[in-house]
């Protein structure tokens, strides 16, 4: 990812209508996953070698009675949180006195900010757009959303200065996990109890980015980087407990994780907001451990039975990830988090022998053979391992066509049965093997 794209405006000037073309309307597999639901603001953008997250702030819900300039909390949002501004006005009815209240917050934000005018519907308008470098911005792009005009030049704008995606961080060994979830789930009080363990040895001052607090440290012989998505907080900001927000944080801190430590509130229990933030953690692929904070609130302690059925109905989509009670509060059952963190990721990172991995998918076929469909058959000729974290598998079939979503969740579920992945995601490609061509092929 290349971080983060702000969409900003006034009202009505097309932000959702330029989100949704720039986002498209690519099918992810989270939106195929039950009980994982998305914010319609947020969205990821692939283009060429490219990939960012883009953000409607038009449809962050600001409380009216926190703050009634909506616009001024949206363009706020934009400058602290993103790094790029694309900044809609409107090429039909022109520039009006909130355009300018707009202009003048992103003026001081320093951020690269690309005005898109909008509603340019016909190439004939693109004249009109000159009376924009009023608003002082260099880079001005006519589009319209509505006709998909400029949303490449827009797009080539937003990605001129990225770098192209590649592994970041490559050599760099150490665990790095992020504590993420809704505000006050006691994530900040977790980092702290960690980090106080008589096993955890901080290694020196915490690294500050502009998003999170990174502190090294060594627990039992290994080195670990906890991001703190909490430990930043802007003092006096209104939108800090905006709940909607607080997923941007999280986003930001699982890229550069290894290990996603959803934390949720026992008090609370779930809410839609604790399935946004898994549902982005789930995305990335990295391994999770999902946490049950402020434990000693619960007087039952049968209720680890009830919380667990509880989490296994709502967070479906999450079964095989390892659950943690404990109280960052008491630090009650504290010490049982490190190992689960250090267990996840290793399996994200398990390479699997060739020849075990087909004994276990020619033993899972004989067991329970794929349905057949139009009097075809799928057909698995061989597998390999084509990645870690997450472990991908790359199946060599008669046919894509006949690979089901049921039957090849059958099989992940058998991989992971068998290899113990407990923790990580798994990710599964289907290739046609080509019979033709097979005795040519040298490969
Ligand atoms: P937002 O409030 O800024 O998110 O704006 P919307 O995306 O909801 O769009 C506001 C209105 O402008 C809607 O009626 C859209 O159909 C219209 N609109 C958006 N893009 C274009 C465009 O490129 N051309 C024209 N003519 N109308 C557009
Ligand atoms: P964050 O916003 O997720 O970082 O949450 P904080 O760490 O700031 O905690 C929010 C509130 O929950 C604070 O008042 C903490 O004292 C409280 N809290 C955190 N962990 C626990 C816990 O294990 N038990 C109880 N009872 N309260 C907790």
């Amino acid at each position: 990812m290349n971080g983060i794209v702000a969409v900003v405006g006034r009202p009505n000037v097309g932000k959702s209508t330029v989100f949704n073309r720039l986002v498209g309307k690519k099918i992810s597999i989270i939106e195929d996953t039950p009980g994982v639901t998305r914010d319609r603001i947020y969205g990821d953008v692939v283009y060429n070698d490219y990939k960012f997250h883009l953000i409607d702030t038009g449809g962050i819900d600001v409380s009216k009675e926190l703050f009634n300039d909506e616009i001024k909390i949206q363009a706020n949002i934009a400058i602290d949180e993103s790094d790029i501004v694309v900044f809609i006005v409107d090429g039909k009815e022109g520039l009006n006195q909130n355009d300018y209240v707009i202009r003048d917050i992103l003026k001081k934000s320093g951020k690269k900010v690309i005005v898109a005018v909008n509603k340019i519907d016909n190439p004939k308008r693109f004249d009109n757009i000159y009376e924009y470098y009023e608003l002082g911005f260099d880079n001005i792009i006519p589009i319209s959303g509505e006709h998909n005009i400029g949303i490449g030049e827009l797009l080539d704008e937003i990605t001129a200065d990225f770098k192209k995606v590649e592994e970041t961080d490559v050599d760099d060994d150490r665990i790095k996990f992020c504590i993420i979830g809704r505000p006050n789930v006691g994530k900040s009080s977790l980092v702290n109890a960690l980090l106080n363990e008589e096993k955890a040895i901080v290694s020196n001052i915490a690294g500050t980015t502009r998003d999170a607090v990174d502190t090294p440290f060594t627990y039992e012989k290994k080195e670990y980087v906890a991001i703190d998505t909490a430990g930043i907080r802007k003092s006096g900001r209104i939108y800090e407990n905006i709940e909607k927000y607080s997923v941007l944080r999280a986003m930001k801190a699982i890229e550069r994780s290894n290990v996603c430590v959803i934390v949720i509130n026992a008090e609370e229990g779930i809410i839609e907001h604790d399935k946004h933030i898994a549902g982005y953690a789930l995305e990335s692929g990295k391994a999770m451990v999902l946490v049950v904070n402020k434990w000693d609130t619960v007087q039952d302690k049968n209720d680890i039975k009830t919380f667990t059925k509880l989490i296994k109905e709502e967070f479906k989509f999450l079964s095989y990830v390892p659950i943690v009670f404990l109280s960052a509060k008491t630090k009650k059952r504290i010490h049982t988090l490190m190992p689960e963190i250090n267990k996840v990721y290793e399996n994200s990172k398990k390479e699997i022998k060739t020849s075990l991995l087909n004994d276990v998918i020619r033993d899972a076929v004989l067991l329970n053979a794929p349905p057949s469909y139009k009097g075809r058959r799928l057909k698995i000729y061989f597998t390999s391992q084509t990645g870690t974290m997450p472990p991908k598998f790359t199946f060599n079939v008669n046919s894509k066509g006949l690979v089901h979503f049921s039957y090849e969740r059958y099989l992940v579920n058998q991989l992971r049965k068998e290899f113990g992945l407990v923790g990580t995601p798994i990710r599964m490609i289907a290739r046609e093997k080509i019979e033709k061509n097979e005795k040519s092929n040298t490969k």
